[in-house]
């Protein structure tokens, strides 16, 4: 036990203070990342930092593990326990990164520049700037899509960001207290206690299923009254909810949905949101208003402005595609002048799914397509250097190396060299399966493996649920901070 302890104290201090870094060195080009999500932190994660001058760009400035924010909106963990400081990732680099949080507004393409703006409370002299690139990689995910209906933005919660989360457990409790407020009528404290999650993708089923066990688990004891009362909702617009997963566990799902008394409305279409209710279509074309206390809002992705308004000044002819930027099988983006733009994750129209796996695996591989580009201008400086050499050489004595048939030959070589370093082979996207939670202690996955399918449900694959989130977590860190709030959870509640 002593050496464990010895072992992973030593480990965390050398991860607390790593060594001294490179400076930023202006005869190297410059990289500047915008984002700081899944595919920002995978690429930074693996980059090779010698060969650019790096910047992070983005409003936040530290990774959000996504996949475990629904756990955090009804406390089973903690919000800083799924965040890791980007800084925490880019002190370990060898050349110095410049970490910036600020959001950016405008990319000029042809110009190579991105103007960003420091979006945070506090404001200091210099609040925007613009700067220069060599290369840019727009990482900078989606937003929440809303499809423009009315209410929303005003009235509903989002399951996106950190706040979003926050936000939900304030608002929970705050039905709650309000329904538990002496005199409040009946049907006042029904209407307090009805939460509907709108979008049955897995964000709205993992949402539902986690308040399932807050509610089961936790408020049950506090509000012995109240608790019976409490109902929750799931609206989805499609014949059914989870349309990625496969047919048995959907069923699943929605058996396990049955026994946890949620409610699930499919074929039913939301129009309005309104301060205490909502205003659905029925599937037999009717409208009908449906009083709720809380609403979440789980409706899917649409490109942020940012990625729109630089696929209008990259062209419609290149840029074709509602749903993000077009980018090739290298994730360059289309009409970028010198493949200086690349485009990864949910604000990228690749063939893939918007999913945290996707990006990571694009973050992975432009990783490796600039630890190659990086050595090329090495060596292609190094080839350059020996060139003025000979150049020299010939103006000093006289002695021409293109005629002398081995030195030409070396030189050919090494130019060769040069360009097939450049090259890289396309990204490739293995899917290692799909995984969501849905409350009682189980999850469903469709794994893949061996190149076959398996589909999982049960107690069984909310353990593997359980290690294969604790094993994608970015650090030792958050690992050891999950895993105590579990711990916490099991022995004190939430
Ligand atoms: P989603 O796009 O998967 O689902 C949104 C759902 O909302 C859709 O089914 C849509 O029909 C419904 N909807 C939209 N407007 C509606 C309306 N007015 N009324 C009723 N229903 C409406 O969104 P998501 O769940 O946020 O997921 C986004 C992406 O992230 C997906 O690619 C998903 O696979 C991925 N993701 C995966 C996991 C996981 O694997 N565990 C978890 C979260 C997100």
């Amino acid at each position: 036990l002593v050496t464990s302890a010895g072992t992973f104290y030593y480990i965390t201090q050398k991860d607390r203070h790593p060594g001294v870094q490179l400076p930023h060195d202006p005869s190297k080009k410059t990289l500047v990342i915008l984002g700081s999500g899944w595919g920002a932190t995978s690429l930074l994660k693996s980059i090779d930092t010698e060969a650019f001058n790096v910047t992070v760009i983005s409003p936040k400035n530290f990774f959000l593990f996504t996949p475990l924010l629904p756990s955090v909106a009804v406390g089973t963990v903690a919000g800083r326990s799924i965040i890791q400081p980007t800084r925490f990732i880019t002190r370990h680099k060898k050349r110095r990164v410049a970490v910036v949080e600020a959001e950016a507004e405008e990319i000029d393409p042809f110009a190579k520049t991105v103007t960003f703006t420091d979006t945070s409370a506090v404001k200091g002299e210099v609040a925007t700037k613009t700067i220069n690139y060599d290369y840019l990689v727009c990482a900078v995910g989606a937003e929440t899509q809303t499809f423009n209906i009315p209410g929303i933005q005003e009235h509903a919660v989002f399951m996106k960001e950190l706040n979003d989360a926050i936000k939900f457990q304030d608002r929970v409790i705050d039905c709650i207290e309000t329904a538990a407020f002496p005199g409040q009528t009946e049907e006042e404290i029904r209407r307090l206690l009805h939460v509907v999650v709108v979008g049955g993708g897995p964000t709205g089923v993992e949402v539902s299923g986690e308040l399932h066990d807050f509610l089961h688990d936790d408020l049950s004891n506090w509000y012995p009254e109240l608790a019976p009362k409490m109902r929750i909702t799931l609206i989805e617009a499609l014949p059914s909810v989870l349309p990625m997963f496969s047919k048995e566990l959907i069923a699943y799902t929605e058996s396990t949905f049955k026994q946890e008394k949620i409610n699930i409305m499919t074929n039913t279409m939301v129009k309005e949101v309104r301060d205490k209710s909502v205003l659905v279509r029925t599937p037999d074309g009717k409208d009908d208003e449906v009083p709720c206390g809380l609403l979440v809002w789980a409706g899917g992705n649409k490109p942020r402005k940012l990625t729109t308004d630089l696929m209008g000044k990259l062209g419609k002819e290149k840029q074709n595609n509602k749903r993000g930027l077009v980018a090739d099988d290298h994730l360059i983006v289309a009409g970028a002048p010198d493949n200086s733009i690349y485009a990864l994750g949910d604000c990228a129209s690749t063939p893939y799914a918007p999913t945290a796996q996707v990006a990571s695996q694009q973050g992975a591989y432009l990783a490796r397509v600039f630890n190659k580009l990086g050595k090329r201008d090495l060596l292609a400086t190094e080839l350059d250097t020996v060139k003025g050499e000979l150049e020299k050489m010939k103006a000093e004595s006289g002695v021409d190396f293109e005629k002398d048939p081995e030195l030409k030959n070396k030189v050919t070589v090494a130019e060769r060299a040069v360009e097939d370093m450049g090259k890289v082979r396309p990204f490739h996207y293995s899917h290692q399966g799909s995984l969501a939670y849905i409350g009682s202690d189980k999850a469903i996955a469709d794994i893949n493996f061996w190149q076959r399918k398996f589909a999982s449900a049960g107690v069984m694959t909310y353990v593997f649920w359980r290690s294969a989130y604790l094993s994608t977590l970015f650090s030792l860190r958050n690992r050891t901070l999950v895993a105590t709030d579990w711990l916490k959870v099991k022995l004190f509640g939430r």
